[in-house]
């Protein structure tokens, strides 16, 4: 076992559960946190990640039972929706999945990364958040938020040898997404938009976050770095 516990929320299906096999695969403890409690590897833990008391509770849980060295911030949810009719409540609840859980997460494990001597900390934000997307208004506007807490955080916590990232996905093909980014005529638009012709795949994300933890690079922190197979830069 390598030296202590990966914190990785959402990590019962989809990228969650891509990146905690990956890590859990090197050597690293995984505690999995999700609504279900269902974790792909590791211990599991069940804790809506929008209450900020359950949050903190389930945070000193793990802590209890051993020393956390990093966090995985994947939870995450979509909406899509008219700007022109949007609700403050629909707002609002993207926020706080996306950005606000992000934030409550990463100071909870402060203290502990603190006490261990430092540690990284990744969030999963999107390609979304540089691109203007139709219907799409309050998961861009919290992807984006990802990235500024990437870097305000970096700066704020460098000192104390905590490296935080937004490791930013493109599309990638989950049991949710999987019938409608197979059918023919989003098949073909992807062919033309992604340089790599293809969607990705939740290990690569997994195997990208993972390496991540292997390599400790010290003087990488603060970056939003993009893993869409060039979508986001293609003309
Ligand atoms: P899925 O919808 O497949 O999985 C969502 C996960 O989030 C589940 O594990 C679910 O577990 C958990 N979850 C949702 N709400 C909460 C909550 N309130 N508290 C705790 N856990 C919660 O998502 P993906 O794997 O597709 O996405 C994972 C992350 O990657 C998200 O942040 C998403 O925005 C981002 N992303 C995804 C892309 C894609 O193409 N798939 C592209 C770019 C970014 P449970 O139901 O048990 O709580």
């Amino acid at each position: 076992m390598r030296n202590g516990v990966i914190i990785v929320t959402s990590a019962s299906r989809g990228i969650g559960a891509a990146i905690a096999r990956a890590l859990a695969a090197n050597g690293w403890q995984i505690a999995g946190v999700s609504r279900s409690g269902a974790t792909a590897a590791g211990q599991g833990y069940a804790c809506d990640m929008t209450n900020e008391a359950a949050l903190a509770d389930t945070f000193r849980r793990i802590a209890a039972a051993g020393r956390i060295t990093g966090l995985v911030n994947n939870a995450g949810q979509h909406l899509e929706t008219p700007a022109q009719t949007i609700t403050v409540a629909d707002f609002e609840r993207i926020m706080r999945v996306n950005a606000t859980a992000a934030v409550v997460a990463c100071r909870e494990v402060y203290p502990h990364l603190k006490i261990a001597g430092g540690g990284l900390i990744v969030n999963i934000g999107s390609f979304f958040d540089k691109l203007g997307v139709e219907h799409n208004l309050a998961y861009c506007a919290s992807k984006a938020a990802i990235g500024a807490i990437a870097r305000c955080l970096a700066v704020e916590w460098a000192r104390d040898g905590i490296r935080v990232l937004d490791v930013a996905p493109g599309y990638i093909e989950t049991e949710l997404n999987r019938e409608f980014l197979n059918s023919e005529k989003v098949r073909q638009w992807f062919v033309r938009r992604i340089p790599v012709g293809r969607v990705g795949m939740p290990d690569e994300v997994g195997a990208f976050v993972s390496s991540l933890y292997q390599t400790s690079i010290g003087f990488l922190t603060g970056e939003t770095i993009y893993l869409d197979g060039g979508q986001s830069v293609n003309h």
